[in-house]
């Protein structure tokens, strides 16, 4: 057991005071790994009084010094790597191989970029006779879901630290491994004590943070029922919120394009880490004429998800990243087969391969627009393919869930694949299979919720400016 009753603050581990409890399981075998405590008002209070403290000396320091604690960070976390790899992917369901580089290796290097970039930015300009400076927004609330953990964790502490904020994180109970790999790389690194600090626990302790009159901005990854939430908590208090929320993204294959490329991404994509990615394209666009070819290749293309232990080398897709989940995603599968959608692969009755949370790689053809499995987030590894009449009804398909994270297009040409691409709502748009670039800016359009992480956009958003006019 590796139990989690302690939260860092100002600087130290301190044990936990309360009695609450979550349970961690190991994805794949369902057994109780550990528990994490949850922290209480005190504690949260005490965390937020850290990072006030420490705010007017850590936002007032260079962009260079800030950037060299960044960099020591990365290190001291690298050196944590392939425990860390091991420990998300129990918690996780992640296969190990891909834990290594998507978990560990992806968010390292992201403390690193984002060092050099808060580096290269500009935190002041002169615009007519006022001198903008970037002033750092204040105390953060940092709140994380576990599907990522470390990435997520990455995505709002570097860029915020980097913009001159200080930090209290509370992240997801299901997954706090990466949360206290980081408090032990920041003791490491040496930051200043209360520059960043870390509360364990669920919903009970996060909402404190969020309402805690000493936080200046909450910045919160997760669901977008839980978002609504915040927002509202937030507004109340008119704190400034970013919000990254879930999705229902599209990918639309256009008359023309590699058939058999837009189902191997397709299936990659909604697949990566049991479908349990916010910006995973779980819905597939295809005319109507290529119905049969696309659901001939998809059924074909499946068995090669190979589902099973996630510490195998062979395996492409583990378990679910607990018991509820497994139970949710199941009776949205079972809902769909009631409603006679065509089941291409996978399915209710598919055989999962241990204990632990598994769910068979699913894929339901003919789904209409309108049905849920085509308008709600299932987060966990089944696709749904819907047709289109003409580029316009594709068009109007991709748009209308809601939703509007991550999009893909495939086209015969590039061109033409940027010409859908800009009538896309979403926030990152992929032509004919174009990779992830952690320096472009990544969030969600209309339910994917308000902001944008990554590269200088990252920062931007844990900026406010401030103009001095000059007397000419
Ligand atoms: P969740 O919303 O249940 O929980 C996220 C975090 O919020 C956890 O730390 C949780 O403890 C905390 N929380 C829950 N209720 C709270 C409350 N009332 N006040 C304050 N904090 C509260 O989400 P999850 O199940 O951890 O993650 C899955 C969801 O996250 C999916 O919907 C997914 O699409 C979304 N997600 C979005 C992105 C993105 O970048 N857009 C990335 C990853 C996950």
């Amino acid at each position: 057991m590796q139990d989690y009753l302690f939260h860092f603050i100002d600087g130290a581990w301190q044990n936990a005071a309360g009695s609450a409890r979550s349970i961690v399981d190991d994805a794949a075998t369902a057994a109780a790994i550990g528990l994490v405590a949850h922290a209480e008002a005190a504690e949260v209070d005490r965390a937020v009084m850290a990072a006030r403290a420490a705010f007017p000396a850590w936002s007032a320091s260079t962009p260079a010094h800030r950037a060299g604690f960044l960099r020591a960070i990365a290190d001291a976390l690298e050196a944590r790597g392939e425990a860390l790899a091991q420990a998300i992917s129990r918690e996780v369901g992640m296969p190990l191989k891909l834990s290594r580089r998507i978990q560990v290796d992806a968010p390292v290097a992201a403390w690193r970029q984002t060092a050099g970039i808060g580096e290269g930015m500009r935190f002041e300009e002169e615009v007519g006779h006022s001198l903008v400076t970037q002033e750092a927004a204040g105390v953060v609330a940092a709140i994380t879901p576990w599907n990522y953990p470390l990435h997520q964790i990455t995505a709002k502490l570097a860029a915020a630290l980097m913009a001159g904020c200080t930090v209290v994180l509370k992240p997801s109970e299901l997954a706090p491994a990466a949360a206290q790999a980081l408090g032990e790389a920041v003791a490491q690194a040496q930051l200043p004590p209360g520059v960043v600090n870390i509360v364990f626990g669920a919903a009970d302790s996060g909402q404190a943070l969020v309402e805690h009159r000493g936080v200046d901005m909450v910045s919160f990854t997760g669901s977008t029922e839980v978002g609504r939430r915040i927002a509202a908590l937030a507004g109340a208090q008119l704190k400034r919120v970013a919000l990254e929320l879930g999705g229902k993204s599209a990918s639309v294959a256009m008359p023309g394009a590699d058939a058999e490329r837009v189902v191997r991404h397709a299936l990659a994509s909604c697949l990566l880490n049991s479908g349990q990615t916010c910006s995973a394209i779980t819905r597939l666009l295809v005319p109507q004429a290529d119905y049969g070819r696309y659901r001939a290749l998809l059924a074909a293309a499946a068995p090669a998800f190979v589902t099973g232990d996630p510490a195998l080398p062979s395996t492409r897709v583990g378990p679910l990243v607990s018991a509820r989940q497994r139970e949710r995603v199941l009776a949205i599968i079972r809902a769909a087969e009631d409603e006679g959608l065509d089941l291409v692969a996978g399915g209710s009755q598919a055989t999962p391969p241990g204990a632990g949370h598994f769910v068979a790689p699913t894929v339901f053809g003919q789904v209409a627009a309108t049905a849920a499995l085509a308008r709600e987030e299932v987060f966990g590894p089944v696709l749904a393919v819907l047709t289109y009449a003409d580029e316009d009804d594709a068009v109007q398909q991709a748009n209308g869930a809601g939703y509007g994270l991550a999009a893909a297009v495939w086209a015969e040409s590039p061109e033409e694949g940027l010409r859908l691409a800009r009538r896309l709502r979403a926030g990152q748009v992929d032509v004919n299979g174009a990779p992830f670039n952690p320096a472009a800016p990544f969030g969600g359009f209309g339910l994917s919720g308000i902001g944008r992480e990554g590269g200088r956009y990252g920062i931007d958003e844990y900026l406010e400016p401030r103009a001095i006019q000059l007397p000419r």
